[in-house]
Formats: C-alpha cells, structure tokens, sequence
C-alpha cells in the first residue's frame, strides 16, 4: 500500500505527525467528500501543538496604506482609486509621520506599509504629487517612510504589490520582511469575466516569479491564499503547494496567510457568496498540513467575527496584524477585534496570545537575512516585547522605550 492509497486515517495520523503529502494526499483531504472537517483540524492542532506549544501569535501594528491608487481592477477590490474619485488618497510625509506617532504611543510594534500596484506607471498626476513630497518614486516615498518608522522603533514590513528586484534590493534594507498574496494559481480567474481579467499584476507567472526573487535575495517573506473568488478545491491545493515548493527552494516563507473573500458594496462581486467558516477552517487545516511546520499559518480574525474560536480550533497558529490605533483599510467594514477578547478566545482553548516581531526568529537569528542596520532596531523591540504579559501591556511597554531611536 502506498501513502497515497492509504486509509485517510493514517493519511491524517501522518500528516499530523509531520508527514510530507503529495498532490494527490492533498487532494484526498481538500475534498469535501474527503474527512469531516472535525477530523482534519484535529490533525492540525497535533501538528500546530507539537510544532509550537500553546502559543498563538499576532503583530502589534500600525497600519500605512500608503496609497490607494492602483493599476488594477480585481473584482472583489473596494479599496482601490484612480487619481481623482471620491476617496483616492495618497498620505504626505506629514500624515505618515503622524499616523506612525500613533502606533509608537499605543505600543505597535510593525509599521504596515501596504498599497496599490505601481500607481506611477500609469497616473501622472501621483507622479505629480511624490514630486511635491520630494520623492521620484513609490519606493523612495516607502523607503523614506520605512526610516521614519525605524527612527521610532518600529519595525517595517511592506506589502507594495508587484515589486521588481532592484525595488526589492532597496526596500529589503530598511524592511524587516516583505509580502505579496500570491492568491492563486490558477489561470482560469485571469481570464474574461472572472474577478482577476482587469488586473494584470495578478498574472500567477509574475506572483511566482517575485516570490523567486525574493527567495533569491534573502527577504523573510508573507505569501497567502485567497479562497473564495471562484477558484476550485484543487486550485487551492495547487496554490498552497506552489507556496510549499518556493519555500523548499528558498527558506523564505515565513508566513502563508488564509484570506477569505468578503463580499464588499459597489464592487462587481458585492452580490456573490462569501464562502463559510467550514470551507475557511478546512482550509486552514489544510494548509497546517501541507506546510512545513517553519512556515506559520494565519487567518485575518476581524474578517471572521465571532468566529476566532474556530479558526483556532482549525490548527493557525497566528492572528497577523493587529492595530490598536489604524482600521483595516483594505476591509473597512471590518474591524479588528478588542485584542483583550482575543486573548480571551485563546485562553479559553488553553492558549496563549503572544505579540509577535514582523520577522520570525527563524531568519531573525540569521544574518543573512537582515540587513546589518536593522539587527538593532530588531533587537530592541524583542527586548521591548518581552515585557509584555497581555495585550493590555503594550502602551507601557512602549512608553519605556526612547522617544527616537537612532539608525
Ligand atoms: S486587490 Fe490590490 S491589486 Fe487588486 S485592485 Fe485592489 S489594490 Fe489593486
């Protein structure tokens, strides 16, 4: 008998056991007709458990969206502008500044950096206005940015879209870690009428490639799975361990984050479904056991309310980002919960919530993975967070740390 012939009780005893599964094994879970959801987040409890204790993570941020403007169109989409309609915001250094003074005073730890896709190959009038902040390029705004968040120890991790090398190189010395959802796969959503038509930089090919190139340059590394925009049971699978073979040829994953879509008004998929906490909690069940246990597993909690027990019992052993101070901007209608009942939520499962760096010990810990300047500004927030018992801690924490920090 082969493991891929295998009862799917011993397919799940050796998944919880840290057994690599092929495609097939994979496929055999994910199906809906495969082992009831119960079953499948009981092996990626044991597998969470044995990799990582009681410990369920999360990141005190603040969050930047630096700017709204974008060149795509993803169906689902209701935080992208063009220059000109009600909302487009681009943030001055001046509301940076502010916005990242806010996250210092409340004991944020990250400074998220997120925004549209390469805005200025397309809009003039953004080009126009970096000019007026003395800057000739997203990346000089990210990267002056990313030092002003430095210099009040707080510890950048950007998600700009598509980024070529170069950007990444630069970006890579003054951030932490970088993301991109790779989302998905499959080609099918790209094609007319499906949510990814209009949006060119969701071509997988260019996902996968920046993944490589991040890989190849050494930057800790965000990825994640979008479910829900029309993609199949196997595409999901196919997405995860297209992630799983990256990560096997770079070391760089840090974290695979399982997004479902929610369906947001005025966007062309504001009347779909939204798919259900039992299709979310196999997933990330699935992706427990499918990835290696280095790679942390996370679900946005604010994008699931009432659910975050479930989610907990389906094996993440992350929360993500969370803010005390910023909305997320990407989901406005939905807050992120009171970290307090977070903690709750865990304590009642006999876990415990622990704030969390943006970059992960396992590259932290190694030099090749951060760039020389950035080691101290790591290491003080590491000793900063140590302080911390419970959420409630993390103003009084940051109130012992200098008002600047120098680079
Ligand atoms: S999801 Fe991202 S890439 Fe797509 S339209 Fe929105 S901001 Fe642009």
């Amino acid at each position: 008998m082969t493991f891929a012939t295998l009862p799917i009780e011993r397919l799940l005893d050796g998944a919880a056991r840290g057994q690599t599964l092929g495609r097939d094994e994979a496929l055999r879970l994910a199906d809906a007709a495969g082992p009831p959801t119960e079953a499948l987040a009981e092996a990626a409890r044991a597998r969470r458990g044995a990799a990582r204790g009681q410990v369920i993570t999360y990141s005190p941020k603040v969050f930047l969206p630096l700017t709204n403007l974008c060149r795509n169109f993803c169906d689902y989409c209701s935080f992208r502008r063009s220059p000109g309609d009600e909302g487009a915001w681009t943030m001055s250094p001046g509301q940076v500044v502010e916005q990242l003074e806010r996250g210092r005073a409340a004991g944020c730890v990250e400074a998220l950096f997120c925004l549209g896709d390469t805005p200025e190959s397309v809009f003039p009038a953004y080009r126009r206005e970096l000019g007026t902040f003395g800057q000739a390029s997203t990346v000089d705004h990210l990267a002056w940015s990313a030092r002003e968040a430095l210099e009040r120890g707080l510890l950048p991790h950007t998600n700009a879209g598509i980024l070529d090398a170069a950007a990444m190189e630069r970006l890579r010395t003054v951030n932490v870690s970088l993301g991109l959802m790779l989302e998905s796969v499959s080609e099918r959503l790209c094609q007319r009428g499906m949510p990814h038509h209009r949006a060119p930089d969701k071509r997988p090919a260019r996902r996968l490639a920046m993944h490589e190139e991040a890989g190849r340059l050494r930057i800790p590394f965000t990825s994640g799975l979008l479910i829900g925009i029309g993609e199949t049971t196997a595409e999901r699978v196919d997405t995860l361990l297209a992630i799983r073979d990256l990560d096997a040829r770079h070391d760089h994953i840090q974290e695979v984050i399982i997004q479902n879509f929610r369906a947001h008004p005025r966007t062309p998929m504001a009347g779909r479904p939204e798919p259900d906490l039992d299709t979310l909690a196999r997933t990330v069940a699935l992706a427990r056991l499918l990835l290696p246990d280095r790679v942390h597993v996370q679900a946005p909690p604010n994008l699931s309310p009432g659910a975050s027990q479930a989610l907990l019992d389906a094996g993440l052993d992350d929360l993500g980002g969370i803010s005390p101070v910023t909305p997320d901007y990407i989901n406005p209608q939905h807050p992120w919960p009171h970290l307090d009942a977070l903690a709750e939520a865990c304590a009642a499962r006999g876990l415990e919530l622990r704030p969390r760096l943006p970059v992960y010990e396992r590259h932290l810990d190694h030099p090749a993975w951060l760039d020389p300047a950035l080691r101290a500004p790591c290491e003080a927030a590491r000793r900063r967070l140590a302080q911390v018992r419970h959420p409630r801690d993390l103003a009084a924490a940051a109130a012992s740390r200098p008002a600047q920090a120098s680079l």
